[in-house]
């Protein structure tokens, strides 16, 4: 499947809630979102059939994420169900790892993948101001267990942002000794994070810290530290995404950085998005959207294959440094 601008697009990010066991401050209000019902949000079957339909597109790839994926009942079982689907290669989720201790053999059973696990700092304090709810032993054990159960790789994402002056060495290093796979992203404004400062924590575009800055910040402290630098790694983790990656001599794991606003990477976009309501969304960055849930509940499978061919068509080229969207993350699925 090739969209107008003749980026193969093979990959669908699909939300399978808006709800979250954390309310990380630059995805979610304190309280919660406003929380869909449960007949606005796509039902595992309906969800099912969208993949079976896209795949018959030629979409091979599914990252199932949220807000927490892990919180949707019945995440298992879409997971066994998907990966029988003819076409699609892999099954991926993005998760704040905290269901991971619980559920991670089951899901490995099921035929997931691998998992990218979200941790912004190692700093229990600032992990507790981050994400409002959350304790970061637990999002810690959830990386313990995704690596017992042997997903590969196990990426962990972190999500930079200057005023909270994060410990960018320590979480460079995790990549040393086990086969983890730090990756840096840069904050991105989206939704009504940018007006939102909290306990000295801003959130607009003078948080973003550009990756080559980032780089070099690593890099000098690890000389502080008496350590090698960061060089081009040789092999990328599987499913490489739109990351640069980095390691360090000997290390068994990698070091990427995502750079949405300093470096565009819409050149080499592969994906549509599914929100947990049912809209297809061309472009993560753009307000457009597509109803697909119309389609799945009273319509032929043609009729679902129609709106993703009319939401590819509506891919735009780039995202023209446009940031700051109608809903937050936790709403689109991140
Ligand atoms: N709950 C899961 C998790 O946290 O991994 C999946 C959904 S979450 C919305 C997916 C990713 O989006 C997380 O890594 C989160 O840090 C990231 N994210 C949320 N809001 C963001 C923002 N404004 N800029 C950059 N990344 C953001
Ligand atoms: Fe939840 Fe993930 Fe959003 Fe944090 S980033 S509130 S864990 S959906």
């Amino acid at each position: 499947m090739k969209d107008s601008h003749g980026r193969v697009i093979d990959y669908l990010r699909i939300s399978l809630t808006d709800r979250c066991n954390f309310r990380c401050i630059y995805c979610m209000p304190e309280d919660g979102v406003c929380q869909l019902s449960h007949e606005d949000i796509l039902s595992l079957e309906e969800i099912e059939r969208l993949i079976r339909v896209a795949a018959s597109l030629g979409i091979k790839s599914v990252r199932l994420t949220g807000g927490e994926p892990l919180v949707r009942k019945g995440v298992t079982s879409l997971v066994e169900a998907v990966t029988s689907i003819h076409g699609i290669q892999n099954v991926s989720m993005t998760t704040n790892g905290v269901l991971l201790p619980q559920m991670a053999d089951d899901l490995k059973r099921a035929g997931l993948s691998r998992v990218n696990i979200s941790l912004d700092t190692l700093d229990a304090e600032k992990f507790h101001l981050v994400t409002r709810v959350g304790k970061l032993e637990d999002t810690l054990a959830g990386i313990d267990a995704a690596l017992e159960v042997g997903f590969n790789p196990v990426k962990v994402n972190a999500v930079t942002v200057r005023s909270l002056d994060q410990d960018f060495l320590e979480f460079a290093k995790l990549s040393v000794d086990r086969p983890l796979h730090v990756r840096f992203i840069e904050f991105m404004p989206i939704g009504d994070s940018e007006s939102t400062g909290i306990n000295g924590v801003g959130w607009g575009k003078q948080d973003v810290i550009p990756s080559d800055e980032l780089l070099q910040i690593i890099n000098e402290r690890a000389a502080r530290a008496g350590m090698p630098a960061l060089k081009p790694a040789d092999d990328k983790p599987v499913g490489w995404g739109p990351a640069k990656y980095y390691e360090f001599p000997g290390a068994k794991g990698t070091v990427g950085f995502i750079s949405p606003l300093s470096r565009h990477f819409c050149a080499e976009c592969n994906r549509l998005r599914i929100t947990a309501d049912g809209k297809v969304r061309p472009c993560l960055f753009s307000d457009n959207e597509f109803d697909i849930r119309e389609a799945l509940r009273n319509g032929s499978d043609d009729d679902v294959r129609d709106i993703l061919l009319m939401a590819l068509g509506a891919k735009p080229d780039e995202h023209h440094d446009k940031v700051g969207t109608e809903r937050s993350m936790s709403a689109i699925g991140g």
